[in-house]
């Protein structure tokens, strides 16, 4: 399966990410955890990149784009991806569309993690990640840079909804409950059963 899982900072993503691919056997594919992983190697994409997350703007389409393209072209997820966190602009979308037809291929769904904008900040601004044994605030969760995240989420990433429900491959999910209720309300919308054996999707 070829998976899109969109929402806003703070919404679940990557701990929903981990579990969907995982049931669906694809790997869950983060290009906020990429460019992480970067900034820590101090790498020349990390040092270009570093620079646009610490602001909590939207690295550059061009750097993200062939990133992407990059890690899709690795042979664990030529039979299928879940993406976490991208694509985060209509332009990356386009790219990801016009690049999985070249290979033939298309999304199957686009799962919306959907929570309202007050419990965003809520959660963002007492999350803590471990590094190095220590729980710390990563640096784009501090108050300020959090909302300006929603601010760019809402200008530049909310419409890919629109732009998703127009292909027909658009699933809101209701990302307020346990982790659990989350995962088995995304796993219905893949018309996935218990087992990870795919079933017809759920109509949206
Ligand atoms: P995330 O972990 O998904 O919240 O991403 C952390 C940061 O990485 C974002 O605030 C952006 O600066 C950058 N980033 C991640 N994914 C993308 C993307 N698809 N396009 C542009 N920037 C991104």
């Amino acid at each position: 399966m070829r998976v899109v899982l969109l929402g806003p900072p703070g919404a679940g993503k990557g701990t929903q990410a981990q579990i969907i691919a995982g049931k669906l056997g694809v790997p869950a594919i983060s290009t906020g955890d990429i460019f992480r992983a970067n900034v820590s190697g101090q790498t020349e994409l990390g040092r270009k990149a570093k620079v646009y997350m610490d602001a909590g703007d939207l690295v550059p389409d061009e750097i993200t784009v062939a990133m992407v393209k990059g890690r899709l072209a690795e042979a664990d997820a030529t039979g299928g991806f879940l993406l976490d966190g991208f694509p985060r602009t209509i332009a990356q979308a386009e790219q990801l569309r016009s690049s999985l037809q070249d290979l033939g291929h298309g999304l199957d769904r686009v799962l919306e993690l959907v929570v309202d904008e007050d419990e965003l900040v809520r959660r963002l601004s007492g999350r803590r990640m471990l590094v190095d044994g220590q729980m710390v605030q990563r640096d784009d969760d501090k108050p300020e840079t959090v909302r300006h995240r929603l601010k760019v989420y809402r200008e530049q990433t909310a419409p890919l909804s629109g732009f998703y429900e127009g292909e027909g491959l658009l699933a809101p999910i209701d990302a307020i409950g346990s982790v659990e209720e989350v995962t088995s309300r995304a796993m219905r919308a893949l018309g996935v059963h218990g087992d990870g054996e795919a079933g017809q999707p759920a109509a949206v």
